[in-house]
């Protein structure tokens, strides 16, 4: 099947970024160039896994008589790894990069949660949770793969160190979330705290569905990440896209916060209602760290 969805590249491959950074005459984004030894190790360990992504396919084919069943076990599989949320549904062109070429019928999407915890204690602490959290689902999404070839079905993993699939329709489709606002999709219980990874193949599976739980209503009555953007890079207005209502991030606003300093910016997520309500005593001192380094400061909340 051949993807018909533009990728969104990353780093000084992203043209809106490039041209930003280039604009201050540097050549590389503050943010990229300020890597830590931790954050370091958790991309090499995305790089290191990739060659493994399409493992060796068992010549002795397990047969599939109950999808259903072959689906729980899967999804037992991955939560034994460590996924939060696990949802399959059947693979669509607008779910991969555009001209790519997968040769599956159904994805995988697997999800690893962020600590809150962590993500509170600043900047530097949220990147390394999102770091950590990639690397996690690389490992997954490997892990799966493989497990799926050695019953004889072709699989491919998809995470960080290489991918032709898209996050968010995925994410839609299985039924993780909505979309909210500030451009995440947001889940019931984990917010847009999380990272995805997955896994394409031909083994017979049942499919989830999309949910909906009020999220795309409650932003349109809550602007508390748009108050809170240092950059007001989160829109008012919304646009569709297949059918789905989405509001898109302003990127040259959004990226002298989040790329060009040396700092991440998390912040829209983290503000959030969806995984600030689990989360009520912690909150405050989140938002007094991100002052002191210079994020605007939160209206009433
Ligand atoms: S990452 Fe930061 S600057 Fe970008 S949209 Fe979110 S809050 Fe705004
Ligand atoms: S902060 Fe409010 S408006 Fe923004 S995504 Fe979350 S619920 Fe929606």
């Amino acid at each position: 099947m051949r993807g018909t969805t533009p990728r969104r590249e990353q780093g000084m491959a992203d043209p809106v970024l490039a041209e930003m950074v280039h604009a201050t005459g540097a050549t590389e984004s503050r943010h990229y160039a300020a890597v830590k030894p931790t954050i370091q190790a958790y991309r090499a360990s995305w790089v290191k896994l990739a060659p493994y992504r399409d493992g060796p396919v068992n010549s002795q084919r397990v047969t599939v008589s109950d999808p259903a069943a072959m689906t729980a076990q899967i999804k037992a599989k991955a939560a034994e790894s460590g996924a939060n949320l696990v949802g399959v549904c059947r693979l669509q062109p607008h779910m991969i990069d555009l001209g790519a070429e997968v040769p599956h019928e159904f994805v995988i999407a697997c999800c690893v949660a962020e600590d809150y915890e962590k993500v509170i204690q600043g900047p530097d602490a949220v990147e390394e949770e999102a770091m950590r959290t990639y690397a996690k689902c690389t490992e997954i999404a490997t892990t799966l793969a493989s497990y799926v070839g050695d019953m004889g079905y072709p699989a491919r993993a998809h995470h960080n160190g290489a991918s032709e699939v898209q996050a968010i329709p995925i994410f839609y489709q299985v039924g993780f979330g909505e979309l909210g606002r500030h451009g995440s999709l947001i889940n019931e219980k984990y917010g847009a705290s999380f990272r995805p990874g997955f896994v394409t193949t031909d083994l017979p599976l049942v499919e989830d569905r999309p949910r909906q739980f009020g999220v795309q209503d409650f932003c349109m009555n809550c602007n508390v990440c748009q108050r809170n953007c240092p950059g007001d890079a989160i829109p008012q207005d919304h646009v569709m896209t297949h059918g789905v209502k989405r509001w898109l991030i302003d990127l040259e606003k959004c990226y002298p916060y989040s790329r060009l300093r040396e700092e991440y910016c998390h912040l829209c997520v983290d503000v959030c209602p969806y995984i600030v309500k689990s989360h009520p005593d912690t909150y405050k001192a989140f938002m007094r760290e991100r002052r002191q380094v210079g994020y605007k400061t939160p209206k009433t909340y």
